[in-house]
């Protein structure tokens, strides 16, 4: 039966080949057999500009850019990879959609995106947020020499390191109401998101109706996909 494969919060790094082994062992075995892949954001750790030209980032693109050749590939900025832009996009092979994006998936209407949108609760989040995707704020950042965004991405790095020691980041959990509120306002029963790192599938009711939110896992510990076909869809886990 025909499939569709959703990923997110895969928060790839140089630092973590253990994840990067396992996106490419999913993207070289199981991307190519679906009908359509796509990752809703935070697929990079940190992303300081296209024009960050390395081996690492170079090597994922080849591995999507392969995966589109036969399977189309769609992304969704992240909170995280906000500022990749259409160079990098078209180097991958991908399509990058707005950042709340309605598809069919075999004939349900589904919303799909980041996620951090429905976290209205973190008023400091959403004030970055809100810069972040300001036309001006990204471009004054990607203004910058690519030696000092380095230096600054590498220092957040050594801070995270300390504040956190490898501890997975906190994050708020989405506002009820929002999601109904995001669910009626496109008119859609159903909604695929990732950023809580809250893999789930919840039942609600917007329009009036049944409705269904899915929530898609993270990569720390293990690889996250879920599954759609016409009549199921189901969570699953790729060892590491
Ligand atoms: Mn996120």
């Amino acid at each position: 039966m025909p499939f569709t494969y959703f990923i997110a919060d895969i928060h790839l790094s140089e630092d973590r080949p253990d994840i990067t082994q396992c996106l490419m062992t999913f993207l070289e075995n199981e991307a190519p057999q679906a009908d359509a892949l796509y990752v809703l954001g935070d697929l990079f750790e940190v992303w300081i500009g296209d024009d960050n030209k390395t081996p690492f980032n170079d090597a994922i693109a080849a591995a999507f850019k392969q995966v589109s050749k036969t399977t189309p590939v769609f992304f969704i900025h992240g909170n995280r990879d906000f500022a990749i832009r259409q160079e990098w996009a078209t180097q991958a092979g991908m399509t990058l959609l707005p950042e709340q994006a309605v598809i069919d998936l075999y004939g349900t209407p589904t919303l799909i995106s980041h996620g951090d949108e429905l976290c209205t609760k973190d008023i400091a989040y959403q004030k970055f947020r809100k810069k972040s995707r300001s036309w001006w704020w990204p471009r004054l950042m990607l203004a910058l020499p690519l030696s000092y965004r380095r230096k600054v991405a590498e220092n957040g790095r050594k801070q995270s390191k300390l504040n956190q020691q490898g501890l997975k980041p906190e994050i708020m959990d989405v506002t009820p109401e929002e999601v109904v509120k995001a669910m009626e306002h496109f008119n859609v029963q159903r909604m695929i998101h990732g950023h809580t790192h809250r893999p789930a599938i919840h039942a609600l009711k917007a329009n009036g109706k049944p409705a269904t939110r899915i929530v898609l896992g993270d990569w720390y510990d293990q690889g996250s996909v879920l599954k759609i076909s016409e009549t199921e869809f189901t969570l699953q886990q790729r060892d590491f």
